[in-house]
């Protein structure tokens, strides 16, 4: 039950110790209730009270002027490029170290992806790159934020509004995190959140975009209705619907913003304690770190983060070893992005312009992350590191790797 989620992770009867899953969405019976009460009043459509008090909420949480739930992030990033209305064939530049989304949205706009690479620090891309990459052709850059960190956002976007390109920030991991007192996804013209079960706040499947510029809000609420004005009619703005312009079907059901409402009020709780057990996996793996078996997570000073995610980078040789132990003792920690650049899709997009990404590879090759969320216990995640300490040293000597030392600068 809903309510109880938070107490398995500490001891079950026969002594044995649980699994402790990669992660699990925090939810109890406030949100029960209000999914309940949208059901029982047959709230199901989208655009309805719940999505306009959750939305008012994230305006809140932002300081967004404006925000419009959407299906998923997926679907926010693409009405993002839709109302941005770029001239097709256009570059915009983007870190290949990200989900598949965040290229698939420039792709169905007819916009041609420029894949750059990241940080070794953030993991977000590396603005040097993107400067060297900007073109003629450049219409906008896309940067995510990685576990809820960030690349120098001011920086990037004096860099990009010099020129004229457009910043459209894929804050899917960056809800409750914020970019020198600035929520992220607000430090661009148009921000994307995911509410995606993985995500730390969520309604199972579900997104947002949020801008400051009426003009794009506009248009972006037409693209969510099917290209309709219904949006403005429902407010009284227009006295009769019809069809203005391009769009697809991205509202998001009054049922799951139910949901939503609840989680969003909750954002302050569940990134304090996903922080307490971030900070707490930070002191437990120094000596890990010391040792050369790991290197942690290295949090950029501008960021007060929302502890998304606990990236470590191991010894690439040792990784699926390593993480084949821990399933073993029912611990799930996971890699992440296989890089975009060179994906099997983008070979075929690419063709011969396959760029070199070594920071990318190297990354993607070597990160491991580790169970995170909020009512994951001390003692759980005390184990979590207990075991991988042993897999890390034991996978050494079975495998007769890299010398302990080699896995901090890999
Ligand atoms: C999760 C995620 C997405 C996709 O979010 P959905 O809501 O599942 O569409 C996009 N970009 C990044 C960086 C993500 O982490």
């Amino acid at each position: 039950m809903a309510a109880t989620v938070g107490r398995r992770h500490i001891r079950s009867a026969d002594g044995q110790p649980d699994p402790i899953p990669f992660t699990e969405p925090t939810l109890g019976p406030d949100e029960e209730r209000a999914l309940v009460d949208a059901l029982r009043a047959g709230r199901l459509t989208g655009d309805g009270a719940a999505c306009r008090s959750a939305e008012a909420r994230l305006r809140v949480l932002t300081g967004a002027r404006w925000a419009l739930l959407t299906t998923s992030c997926t679907h926010a990033l693409e009405l993002a490029l839709m109302a941005l209305d770029l001239e097709p064939g256009s570059e915009v530049i983007v870190p290949s170290f990200t989900m598949t989304s965040t290229a698939t949205a420039i792709l169905r706009q007819g916009l041609r992806p420029v894949f750059v690479d990241i940080e070794d620090a953030t993991f977000n891309v590396d603005l040097d790159h993107v400067e060297a990459a900007i073109t003629p052709a450049t219409r906008a850059v896309m940067p995510i934020h990685y576990a809820g960190q960030s690349c120098d956002m001011d920086r990037l976007l004096e860099m990009a509004h010099a020129r004229e390109i457009k910043v459209v920030s894929d804050a899917a991991q960056g809800i409750g995190s914020y970019h020198r007192g600035r929520h992220l996804g607000t430090i661009a013209d148009i921000g994307c959140f995911s509410f995606h079960t993985t995500k730390n706040i969520v309604c199972g499947e579900g997104g947002a975009l949020v801008t400051d510029d009426e003009a794009l809000a506009r248009r972006a609420e037409i693209g969510r209705e099917k290209g309709t004005n219904r949006a403005a009619f429902m407010q009284g703005l227009t006295d009769k619907y019809t069809w203005v312009g391009p769009g697809s079907s991205f509202v998001l059901s009054d049922l799951l913003a139910s949901v939503l409402e609840v989680q969003l009020g909750r954002v302050d709780e569940i990134t304090a304690r996903r922080r307490a057990v971030w900070d707490h996996y930070y002191e437990a793996t120094a000596d890990l770190e010391a040792r050369g078996l790991l290197r942690r997570p290295i949090p950029s000073p501008d960021v007060e983060h929302n502890a998304h995610a606990f990236p470590v980078l191991v010894d690439p040789a040792r990784r699926t070893e390593v993480i084949g132990r821990l399933r073993d003792e029912g611990i799930t920690a996971t890699f992440h992005y296989v890089p975009l650049h060179s994906s099997p899709y983008m070979a075929q997009v690419l063709g011969d312009a396959v760029p070199d990404l070594p920071v990318t590879d190297r990354v993607a090759s070597s990160l491991l992350r580790l169970p995170l969320f909020a009512h994951l216990t001390i003692d759980a995640a005390n184990r979590v590191v207990d075991r991988l300490g042993v897999a890390l040293d034991t996978a050494d000597t079975q495998t007769n790797g890299p010398a302990p030392g080699e896995a901090q600068t890999a």
